[in-house]
This record gives C-alpha cells, sequence and structure tokens, in this order.
C-alpha cells in the first residue's frame, strides 16, 4: 500500500506514524497511508516556512502569477482524476465533487491575477511637504487548518491568497481527507515556488494543529472547522497576538413564502438541506414555511426525498453519497434520537443503510411542524436531516430564521421584491440567497458569516486581502 509523506522545505519527508485513508462508500477500499507528523516534524515545516519568507515576501508578482496559475491550469486539466479522487475519500458524488475540484482550479487562477493587481495609496499630507503611501505588507508564515467536508476547495481558497500576497505556507488538512490534499500539495510542489514557501503536514489537529497556534513564529493563522475547535484556536492565538481568522458552523434558514414557485422552493430545499449528503456549512437545515402551503411543500419535499439514490460516490446515478465518517453517522443517529424524544415528527424516517459495499450510508430524514427552540433546530448536525418550521407571515418568518446562534447563509423563495428586500436587509447572516438554495457561492466574491459562524475579516474575492496583509502607511518628506 502507497505511503504518501508530508512535503516540507521542498522535500517529500516520513513522519514517524501514518494512517489509512479509507473510502466511506466501500470500507474494504483503502486509498493509502497518509503521514502523521509529531510536533517536532511539524516544528521543523514551521521553521522552514518562518525562513523561506524573506525572501518569498519579496518575489516579484509575476513570479507568484506563474506559480499560481500553474497550480490551476493543472488541476483544471486533472479535474475528472481528482474529482473521482475525491469522490473516494470524502463520499461526495463524482459531479458534485469534479464541480469542486473546478472550483478549486479557478480559485487558484483567480488568485494567480490577483498577485499581478496589487495596490496601494498614494495621498497628500494634511501637512506640507509630505506625502502618504498605504501599502499591504504580507503577514508571514500562515498556518492553515481545513475540514474535511470541501477537501480541496477550502485548501485552495486559503492556500492561494497566502502565496499571492507573499506569505509561505504551513497547511495542515482534516485527518479523514488528506488524500485531496496531497494531490494539491503534489501538484504546489512542481509549480516552481522556492523551497520552503509550501509545507504539507498531515496529522493530527491536537498535534499538527496545535503546535501551529502556539508557535510564535506563525504570524497567521486561518482555521475553518468545528464552533469547538475554533474557540481553542482564538483562544491560543489571543493569548500571543496572532492574527486569526475562523469559519465555523451554520443552521442556515431557507424561507419559502406563499406566492414563491412551489416546484423551485422545493428543488432548492432538496439541493440546499440534503445534497453532499448535508455535509456544508451552508446547508438549508431549517426550512421555514408560510402556514398556507407548509402541508403542499412537505407533500411534494417528500416526493423527491423519497425518490433520492442513495450510493456509492462513483456511481453517476448516486444522488445521496454516504456519510464521511462513522463517527459523523453516529452524530447523525444521536440527533434523530434527539429530535423523536423531544416529540418532533419525523415524516421521512431517516436509518442506516446496507448497500452493495458496505459504506457509512445513510438515508435522508425530514422533520415537520417543529419548534425553533428544539435541539435539533439550535445545534448543527452536518448530515442529511431537515427540518420544517411554520410560520404565519414574513415577519415571523425572519424572527425565526434569525432566532439562531449562527449567522452564515440564509435564504428566501419569494415572487414579491419587497419581500426579499426585507429579508435581504433584516435577516442576521454573511450571505443572503433569493430564489436560490442556501448553499452554492461563487469563488471572486466575500465568504463568511455572522454571530458564531465567523470571525475576522471575509474569506474569498479580493476581501481576503484583509486577512493575509497587514496595512503600512509611510509618511515622505519632500
Ligand atoms: P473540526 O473542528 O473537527 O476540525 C477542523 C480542523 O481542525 C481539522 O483539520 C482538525 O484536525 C483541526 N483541529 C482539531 N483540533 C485542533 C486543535 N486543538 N488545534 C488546532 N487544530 C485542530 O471540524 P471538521 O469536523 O473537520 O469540520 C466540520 C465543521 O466545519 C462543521 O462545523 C462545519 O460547519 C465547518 N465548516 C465551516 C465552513 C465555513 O466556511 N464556515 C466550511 C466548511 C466546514
Amino acid at each position: 500500500m502507497k505511503q504518501y509523506h508530508n512535503y516540507i522545505n521542498g522535500d517529500w519527508i516520513e513522519a514517524i506514524d501514518s494512517q489509512a485513508n479509507i473510502n466511506p462508500s466501500d470500507l474494504g477500499d483503502t486509498l493509502g497511508h497518509y503521514a502523521r507528523a509529531d510536533q517536532k516534524q511539524t516544528q521543523e515545516a514551521i521553521d522552514c516556512a518562518h525562513h523561506a519568507f524573506q525572501s518569498w515576501s519579496m518575489s516579484s508578482i509575476q513570479t507568484r502569477f506563474n506559480c499560481l496559475d500553474m497550480i490551476g491550469s493543472e488541476i483544471l486539466a486533472r479535474k475528472e482524476e481528482l474529482g473521482s479522487l475525491l469522490a473516494r475519500e470524502e463520499g461526495k458524488p463524482i459531479a458534485e465533487a469534479t464541480g469542486e475540484v473546478i472550483r478549486a482550479g479557478q480559485i487558484f487562477k483567480f488568485y494567480a491575477g490577483e498577485a499581478l493587481r496589487l495596490q496601494g495609496e498614494h495621498l497628500p499630507s494634511v501637512r506640507p511637504n509630505i506625502s502618504v503611501e498605504v501599502n499591504r505588507s504580507p503577514l508571514g508564515v500562515v498556518g492553515i487548518i481545513t475540514p474535511w467536508n470541501f477537501p480541496i476547495a477550502i485548501p485552495a481558497w486559503k492556500i492561494a491568497p497566502a502565496l499571492a500576497y507573499g506569505n509561505t505556507v504551513v497547511f495542515k488538512p482534516a485527518e479523514l481527507t488528506p488524500g485531496s490534499a496531497w494531490a494539491l500539495a503534489e501538484i504546489i510542489s512542481r509549480s516552481g515556488l522556492p523551497e520552503g514557501v509550501f509545507n504539507l503536514v498531515m496529522g493530527a489537529g491536537t498535534t499538527v494543529g496545535q503546535t501551529f497556534i502556539n508557535s510564535p513564529k506563525v504570524a497567521g493563522i486561518t482555521f475553518t472547522g468545528s464552533q469547538s475547535t475554533g474557540g481553542r484556536v482564538a483562544q491560543a492565538c489571543v493569548s500571543r497576538g496572532a492574527k486569526f481568522q475562523l469559519e465555523m458552523g451554520g443552521k442556515n434558514p431557507l424561507v419559502v413564502l406563499k406566492d414563491s414557485n412551489l416546484t423551485t422552493a422545493v428543488e432548492y430545499a432538496l439541493n440546499g438541506a440534503y445534497f453532499s449528503t448535508g455535509q456544508r456549512c451552508t446547508a438549508s437545515s431549517r426550512l421555514i414555511i408560510e402556514d398556507a402551503i407548509h402541508d403542499q411543500f412537505v407533500d411534494a419535499l417528500t416526493e423527491k426525498l423519497t425518490a433520492l439514490k442513495v450510493g456509492n460516490a462513483l456511481d453517476k446515478t448516486t444522488q445521496l453519497g454516504p456519510v464521511a465518517s462513522q463517527s459523523q453517522l453516529d452524530q447523525n443517529m444521536k440527533y434523530i434520537a434527539i429530535g423523536q424524544d423531544e416529540g418532533a415528527t419525523e415524516h421521512v424516517r431517516g436509518g442506516c443503510l446496507d448497500l452493495a459495499t458496505p459504506g457509512h450510508y445513510m438515508s435522508p430524514s425530514l422533520f415537520i411542524e417543529t419548534d425553533n427552540k428544539a435541539r435539533i433546530n439550535q445545534e448543527e448536525i452536518f448530515g442529511p436531516i431537515a427540518t420544517t418550521i411554520r410560520v404565519a407571515d414574513l415577519e415571523e418568518a425572519i424572527a425565526t430564521a434569525n432566532d439562531t446562534p449562527f449567522g452564515l447563509s440564509a435564504g428566501i423563495c419569494t415572487a414579491s421584491l419587497s419581500s426579499a428586500t426585507k429579508f435581504k436587509t433584516e435577516c442576521e447572516a454573511g450571505m443572503v440567497m433569493i430564489n436560490l438554495p442556501t448553499a452554492g457561492v461563487d469563488y471572486h466574491v466575500p465568504f463568511g458569516g455572522t454571530k458564531q459562524s465567523s470571525y475576522g475579516s471575509r474569506e474569498q474575492g479580493r476581501y481576503a486581502a484583509e486577512f493575509y496583509t497587514s496595512v503600512k502607511t509611510a509618511y515622505i518628506g519632500t
């Protein structure tokens, strides 16, 4: 079985330990054994990135463009192969997995262009014979910590801007999905970046991630993952004055008003709540439906939901792949039991499935007529489980949508411009979707949330510069 090593200072280096990467669609299929670094190896990677920073921060923007553009081109050229690797290790159906790979390629291309568009400002001073320049400088070593649910797109949207703005990188992917990260690192290793500028350190969060967040040589941490780990990252960074950015969970509402097109509203609910097996931070897990069409909506969604084909992610006819891991499957079953214990009606019963290949399969679940205060509506489940909440009107819909600790994405289906405008203005979310699913975003505009979903500046698009650079103001006497 192939062993996949860490990439440190331009070399592939064996770690003291490794772990098997197992296909959730077929537990008998192992993708390979991936390195697990200890603290010492992690520190070596940080030291190399720290050493490489001085010259990379001064590198020409043409060099940065060339490297990032090459990475983007190769990802796009190999989209099918990388898509099937991603589907095999994470369980996302092959079409969705290939779509994620394409997005990763586009992100590298976008930031290649951004490297050429670095800007500053030149201003007059309020004092005579002085001029002022405001420029952006890279931070230094950026520690990148990512989750398993978008194993190539999230690394791409952190690594590409980090490098474009002149930072060096230590990157730790999720333990569950090191395969896509390794494939991405292998492409990066051939892009012409000087040694030490990009380093892949696979391993445990509590070892590798913890070493990143504690190291005084790591100037900034960009983290995507759960709220509980995000809290730990924040504490460590605040205590040593490091810059950090957190993207965490969601409990995203999709409001459906009685004047909406029912067919498309049901399609958007099905897509937003269940596609990617509900394992998206932007999943619409709370379906807030106006009283007059609630029952019709439930009937139409039930028909679609029960017809969804659950299966192996590599089978092109599969619509719902397996859950990514046994622990996530256990969590999903736990929340179904919590919903039932709380007295909610499970209208479409979700449960574990035995299919042709042994995997973490489950059928989707829909609870109806639920109370927004119930745990299944307040806590992130991260599985193919959604609820309906019946509301009287738009006012109640907005109040219900906002009654959550999270604030990532929020959607509304309506034919009324004034209802859409009111929702867009009053909903407490970083991203608003009007007559669209709550999940599914562009790569060239900001991504992020409010309340406990996010902390710090936005990711993606030009807004990424806020995190990956610091602003320097120079006064020049003439
Ligand atoms: P997780 O918090 O368990 O792990 C995320 C990463 O943190 C992993 O790489 C893990 O190894 C690392 N980690 C764990 N302990 C650590 C520690 N002590 N110090 C440093 N790093 C540590 O999250 P997950 O289960 O991989 O991902 C699912 C979560 O991610 C969900 O809550 C989901 O909503 C969220 N998510 C958010 C977004 C977003 O942009 N808002 C996008 C995707 C996923």
